[in-house]
């Protein structure tokens, strides 16, 4: 009893508007502290149009203590794959991942850019191997964070945060 009251006196404000605003899910992903105004672009990345049939709810702009602004995604009964919060972090990289089973959150995973990506983007330069030879998989050292920043491993062009957007939207 003790401790639940605990828990419970726990639970910001903050929290619980944003629970009115996207309610409780049963089982599956929250993407929460997305970059405020970028939840549309990350359905996107991740290939959620809504036709699927999951029960979706998105939050945008909404009150953060850490953030100021947020925006917040709720996906029913489905479980990302680390190459999908790979592609989120990107895009997001302060975004948090909670995958939520029976109404409890089974796995909290705060995103990490990783010091390399292998095949995600392409690469900007026209004449750039991985441009040019079949069989050759784009390859970039993360070069800046927030926002994500990447360097060629092979000719050393800078793709930057803009372009990177533009093409996990297909865009360009
Ligand atoms: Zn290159």
């Amino acid at each position: 009893m003790a401790t639940k009251k605990t828990e419970s006196s726990k639970t910001t404000t903050e929290e619980k508007v944003n629970e009115l605003l996207v309610k409780k899910i049963t089982a599956g992903t929250v993407i929460d502290h997305i970059t405020a105004g970028y939840a549309l672009a990350v359905m996107q990345i991740l290939g959620i149009t809504g036709r699927e049939g999951d029960i979706i709810s998105i939050a945008m702009n909404v009150q953060s203590k850490r953030m100021k602004k947020k925006d917040i995604i709720k996906v029913e009964g489905r479980e990302l794959t680390t190459d999908e919060i790979n592609r989120i972090a990107l895009v997001s990289p302060n975004a948090t991942i909670n995958i939520i089973r029976k109404y409890k959150i089974h796995k909290k995973t705060r995103i990490a850019v990783p010091d390399e990506i292998v095949g995600i983007v392409r690469c900007q330069n026209p004449s750039c191997i991985t441009n040019n030879e079949r069989g050759i998989t784009s390859n970039f050292k993360v070069v800046g964070r927030k926002p994500v920043i990447l360097r060629c491993s092979y000719c050393k062009r800078i793709t930057g945060h803009d372009h990177i957007i533009e093409q996990l939207l297909g865009l360009c």
